[in-house]
C-alpha cells in the first residue's frame, strides 16, 4: 500500500510538528510564526505495511498580496492530487472563520478528509466531545482523531487510521 497524503490547516495549529513526529526528523520548518513553510514539505513514511508521502503546505487562508495568492494555490492544487487529506485544527480554539474557508476550499473534492484535532493536551478530555460534535455537523469527515503532535499522544493510532483507507 502507498499514498499521497496533504495536510492542511490553519497556521500554527500543528502541521510541521505532526510531520516532524511521523517522519522523526526536522524536515520542515517548525516555528511560532504563521506562514513559516512557504512551500510544499515532502516527507516518505515508510514501514513494513504500507509508504505514506506526507504534504505540508503553506497555512490555508484567505491571500492578503500576491505572495499568499501563491502559496494559497499551491495548498490548494495538492487537494486534488492526493490520496487523503488531513484537515488540521487546534482543539483550544473553536470553529472559526479560518476554518470555515479551508472547507469552502473542500467543497466538490472527492479525496476522504481527516479531521485530526491537535494539541489535545491542552484540554480536558471532558471539553472534547462537544468540540468534536461541533466540527461533526459542519462536514461529511471520513474520521476525527483527535491527537497531541507534541507529546505524540493518538499519533500511532491516527497512523493505522489512515492505513485502512489507502
Ligand atoms: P503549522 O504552522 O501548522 O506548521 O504549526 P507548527 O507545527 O509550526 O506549530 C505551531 C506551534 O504549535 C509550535 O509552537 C508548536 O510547538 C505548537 N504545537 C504543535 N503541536 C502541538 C501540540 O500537540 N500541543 C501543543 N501544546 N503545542 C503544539
Ligand atoms: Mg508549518
Amino acid at each position: 500500500k502507498s499514498g499521497f497524503i496533504s495536510i492542511i490547516g490553519r497556521p500554527n495549529v500543528g502541521k510541521s510538528t505532526f510531520l516532524n513526529r511521523v517522519i522523526g526528523q526536522k524536515i520542515a520548518i517548525m516555528s511560532d510564526k504563521p506562514q513559516t513553510t512557504r512551500n510544499k514539505v515532502q516527507g516518505v513514511y515508510t514501514d513494513d505495511r504500507a509508504q505514506m508521502i506526507f504534504i505540508d503546505t503553506p497555512g490555508i487562508h484567505k491571500p492578503k498580496h500576491k505572495l499568499g495568492d501563491f502559496m494559497m494555490k499551491v495548498a490548494t492544487n495538492t487537494l486534488r492530487e492526493v490520496d487523503l487529506i488531513l484537515f488540521m485544527v487546534n482543539v483550544t480554539e473553536g470553529f472559526g472563520k479560518g476554518e470555515e474557508f479551508i472547507l469552502e476550499q473542500l467543497e466538490g473534492v472527492q479525496t476522504p478528509v481527516f479531521l485530526v484535532l491537535n494539541k489535545i493536551d491542552q484540554v480536558h478530555p471532558d471539553q472534547l466531545l462537544p468540540i468534536i460534535q461541533d466540527y461533526q455537523s459542519r462536514y461529511d469527515f471520513a474520521e476525527l482523531i483527535p491527537i497531541s503532535a507534541l507529546e505524540g499522544n493518538n499519533v500511532e493510532t491516527l497512523l493505522e487510521v489512515l492505513y485502512k483507507y489507502l
